[in-house]
């Protein structure tokens, strides 16, 4: 039976994530979304909104679970018997950095393999940290995470709620169309 990781910091989880999990599932017979808890840059949501954010996005894939680590993903790894670490690649530059972490990895871990599935076109260019600058300064997010994600990065960001029946939100005197 193949097990896999599917490691990240996912602060928060977006739809160029989620795409790699869906894959990821039809792929491997089980998939393990591990969360880095404390990964060394700055983040906006807590391990544990992070965690909730990705269990809600990922409860229609029933042979996937989330879970958090510390500490080494070849560890991480090891302790959910998983043989393959997958991540996902966008572009020339990820591909830079997860060649160098997969020569890493290898050096740690023979046992493990690095499996790395390109990017479905339509997220080529989506990042957390994009979605988290778009959002907080009101930009139309619809189509980058699903609505649970953008609800809770507006409540994070301290940003004017979705009126539900006009689909309109209002910002500092401006209004402008959201659309679901
Ligand atoms: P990191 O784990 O490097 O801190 P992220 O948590 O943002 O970065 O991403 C986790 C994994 O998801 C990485 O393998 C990353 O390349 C991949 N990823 C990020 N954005 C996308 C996207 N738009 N489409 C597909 N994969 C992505």
């Amino acid at each position: 039976m193949a097990r896999a990781i599917y490691p990240g910091t996912f602060d928060p989880i977006h739809n160029g994530h989620i795409d790699i999990a869906n894959r990821a599932c039809a792929i491997f017979d089980e998939v393990v979304f591990a969360i880095y808890d404390a990964p060394p840059k700055k983040l906006l949501f807590t391990t544990e909104e992070r965690l909730a954010l990705a269990r809600g996005a990922l409860a229609h894939l029933p042979n996937l679970s989330v879970t958090t680590y510390v500490g080494l993903t070849v560890e991480c790894a090891r302790q959910n018997k998983a043989d393959v670490i997958v991540r996902g690649l966008r572009n020339v530059t990820d591909f830079e950095y997860e060649h160098q972490m997969g020569w890493v990895n290898h050096q740690l871990a023979q046992d493990v393999e690095y499996c790395c599935l390109f990017c479905n076109g339509d997220y080529a260019y989506l990042s957390a940290t994009f979605l988290k600058e778009v959002a907080s300064l009101g930009g139309d997010t619809t189509h980058w995470a699903p609505p649970a994600v953008l609800q809770a990065l507006r409540e994070k960001l301290n940003l004017p709620q979705v009126d539900p029946n006009t689909h309109t939100i209002s910002r500092k005197g401006s209004k402008f169309a959201y659309r679901d």
